[in-house]
């Protein structure tokens, strides 16, 4: 059996990546996710994990995995998503994903993220500012032409 490092399903031998999680990332074997500190499926339930956060996109989840990882907090990535009831009740069908990380490191795991959010937002308004700041500079009018 292979298991994914993100989210932690199980898969056939034959399977090389998971197809749920945000880049499919390759499958690992049993001893990698034990040397990772991450459960087997079989073990989760022995294991509590909490959310320390959703993600309304896979670059956010991406980034927030790699957060975790540099301080060394196990993750769980799962890709929720709306049941049938949903559907029929809110008509919400967004997708988001949830950062999921063992109960003890949750205190620790969740100020990691909210930073790493206000982060990426900031980096947005600067993308943002960027990109007025090209269109200003697009309407200035043109040199004039070299004199000959
Ligand atoms: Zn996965």
């Amino acid at each position: 059996m292979k298991y994914c490092a993100r989210c932690g399903s199980e898969y056939e031998d034959s399977v090389q990546d998971c197809a749920d999680c945000p880049g499919n990332p390759l499958l690992v074997s049993a001893e990698e996710m034990r040397s990772r500190g991450l459960p087997l499926p079989h073990e989760l339930d022995q294991r509590v994990f909490v959310r320390a956060a959703t993600a309304e996109d896979p670059f956010t989840a991406e980034a927030f995995v790699e957060v975790l990882q540099e301080a060394n907090i196990p993750v769980l990535v799962r890709a929720g998503r709306s049941g049938v009831v949903d559907k029929l009740t809110t008509g919400n069908i967004l997708p988001w994903w949830e950062i999921l990380v063992p109960e003890d490191k949750a205190p620790l795991a969740i100020p990691l993220l909210e930073q790493e959010r206000v982060q990426e937002l900031a980096t947005t308004d600067e993308a943002v500012q960027a990109a007025e700041e090209e269109e200003r500079e697009n309407e200035q009018p043109p040199a004039p032409p070299p004199a000959l």
